[in-house]
């Protein structure tokens, strides 16, 4: 049976419009699809008359500089990021985060976009985002059908995400344009690290990103991200408050660890570990993430 009966490629968000206006439903946009057609094979997406395939539409293609923020469109795939010098100058944790998703042939062709609208609390891309203070751009096809053009707002990262593998997008109505980062400032450093099964290409154990701003010899501003710390991509903001104006220590890391602990959600899933599991490995991996970030940062 086939999964899906039409297959549209728009060019510009101009010709996805009228694709999301006209097209035959059920629909669903379509990326590198390394997650979406197992899903639709396996039965875990609902059935789609049509796909919208994303990876031509110009504006959802570019890495560039924008103002004072880096713009990475849902499209790129994350091979590109990690090969990008912009991408390695401003965002070095998302760049370790793709370079660590699946192998090379999946690299080549799945993308940021797909990472994040998949919605899951562990994809490594989407929990380096976290990390980073991200805007997302989106378009949104419904009312732009009847106004003539495309409408496209940015929203806060976290409100992408209703639960795990459920995003805030419409499905048929809002695509993903692309992400907007604040440009790294002296002092200023990111780092992301994951633990995986031995030979392991899929989502891992635990991640953790960290984005961190140093003043001398203190920590001035952090941002701390575990996946899969919660039903949604989720920041450890308590551990946050706990480093924010002091030194990098055993003391201050082993305040700041008892407060994640006591903060964080983890699950088991049957797949990759136990909840006991992940609370036990934490600690040596963000203590090894933010140990980077601060020398990074110095
Ligand atoms: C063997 C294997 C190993 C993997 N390993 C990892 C791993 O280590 N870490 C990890 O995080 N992930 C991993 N994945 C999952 C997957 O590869 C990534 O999540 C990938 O980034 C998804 O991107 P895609 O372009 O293939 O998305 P697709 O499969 O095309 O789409 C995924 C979802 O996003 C939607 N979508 C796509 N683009 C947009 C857009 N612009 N706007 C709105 N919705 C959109 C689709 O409708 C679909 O619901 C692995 C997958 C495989 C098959």
């Amino acid at each position: 049976m086939n999964l899906w009966q039409d297959y549209i490629r728009p060019k510009n968000l101009s010709e996805a419009m009228d694709a999301f206006a006209h097209a035959p439903r059920p629909l669903a946009p379509i990326a590198g699809g390394t997650d979406l057609l197992l899903d639709l094979e396996q039965g875990r997406h609902s059935p789609v008359q049509t796909l919208i395939d994303v990876t031509s539409i110009t504006e959802l293609t570019l890495l560039e500089l924008r103002g004072n923020e880096l713009f990475i469109g849902a499209s790129v795939p994350v091979n590109c990021i990690v090969l990008d010098p912009l991408a390695g100058a401003h965002a070095q944790a998302l760049v370790e985060a793709c370079d660590l998703i699946a192998g090379p042939q999946v690299r080549n062709v799945a993308t940021l976009g797909g990472n994040v609208a998949h919605a899951l609390p562990a994809a490594d891309g989407t929990i380096a985002l976290l990390a980073l203070d991200v805007q997302a751009e989106i378009a949104s096809f419904a009312p732009a059908a009847v106004l003539g053009g495309v409408n496209t707002r940015r929203i806060p990262f976290k409100d992408l995400f209703l639960g795990p593998g459920k995003s805030s997008l419409k499905h048929d109505e809002e695509l993903i344009v692309g992400f907007y980062l604040p440009l790294s400032k002296i002092n200023q450093a990111s780092c992301f690290k994951r633990i995986m099964r031995p030979q392991g290409v899929a989502l891992p154990i635990i991640n953790v990103a960290i984005w961190l701003e140093r003043k001398e010899d203190a920590i001035k501003d952090i941002r701390i991200a575990v996946g899969p710390g919660g039903p949604t991509p989720w920041n450890a903001t308590e551990a946050e408050k706990t480093l924010i104006g002091k030194s990098l220590n055993d003391e201050t890391f082993n305040a700041a660890l008892e407060v994640l602990l006591a903060q964080v959600g983890f699950r088991s899933s049957a797949r990759r570990a136990s909840a006991d599991y992940r609370r036990h490995i934490v600690s040596g991996l963000f203590k090894d993430v933010l140990e980077t970030a601060w020398q990074r940062a110095g």
